[in-house]
């Protein structure tokens, strides 16, 4: 690894860390890993082979090659990114997730001080993250380490719903002009905020962080 490199390595170790002690002080679980593979493997570990995996929209849990570890290892996973399914099958699916053993994900941002923000469309992902499963593992890249709420909020329609808007092919402008318009009902896949300010009462949240770029 060049100077280069390292030194933006240690700078996401370094933004890690601090995030990490800070989700602990807000009752999570949380744990800097070494290097993505390092996350993969730590993940797969907490999870038991035979419990039912819910994977709901989530690049960064597809980059490690996750689904697919799993997948070979015989866990049930319950995802609905298929092609050619019904609406009544995805939502069949999206419901499945909520009663998955694990509800595995990304999230849009984290805060230094021990924040989770996201926005969804449908809320599907977000519904599942707060309750339904007995156990939530988050994984997230360094890249999405942000200051504060609002840079959280801000950087889901700056990077994360454009590149979903364009990934998913919808009527959002974002879609067409690469940046936010604020956009209104019908055309929005930002129309639900959810803030985990801390863990939610009945769910155990495990949150993996990754000194390195995954996701957006
Ligand atoms: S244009 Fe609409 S869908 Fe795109 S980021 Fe803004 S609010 Fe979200």
């Amino acid at each position: 690894m060049s100077d280069y490199q390292q030194a933006r390595r240690e700078f996401y170790r370094l933004r890690c860390e601090a995030t990490a002690a800070a989700l602990v002080d807000k009752g999570f679980e949380a744990i800097t890993a070494a290097d993505r593979e390092d996350a993969a493997q730590r993940i797969m570990d907490m999870i038991d082979p035979d419990e039912t995996v819910g994977i709901p929209g989530t690049v960064t849990v597809r980059e490690l090659g996750l689904m697919q570890s799993l997948q070979e290892r015989g866990n049930p996973v319950v995802q609905h990114w298929v092609t050619d399914a019904e609406p009544a099958e995805i939502r069949e699916l999206r419901l499945k997730q909520l009663t998955s053993d694990v509800l595995l994900t990304g999230t849009n941002a984290v805060t230094l001080d021990g924040r989770l923000v996201n926005i969804d469309g449908t809320g599907n992902r977000v519904a599942a993250m707060v309750f339904g499963p007995d156990r939530v593992i988050v994984v997230t890249g360094a890249n999405k380490i942000v200051d504060d709420l609002q840079e959280g909020v801000d950087r889901v329609k700056r990077i994360a719903a454009p590149i979903n808007a364009i990934r998913l092919d919808t009527r959002s402008p974002c879609a067409r002009t690469g940046y936010c318009v604020d956009c209104e009902a019908g055309e929005t896949i930002c129309g639900v905020t959810v803030v985990m300010d801390r863990k939610p009462g009945g769910t155990d949240v495990t949150v993996v962080l990754v000194p390195e770029e995954l996701g957006y």
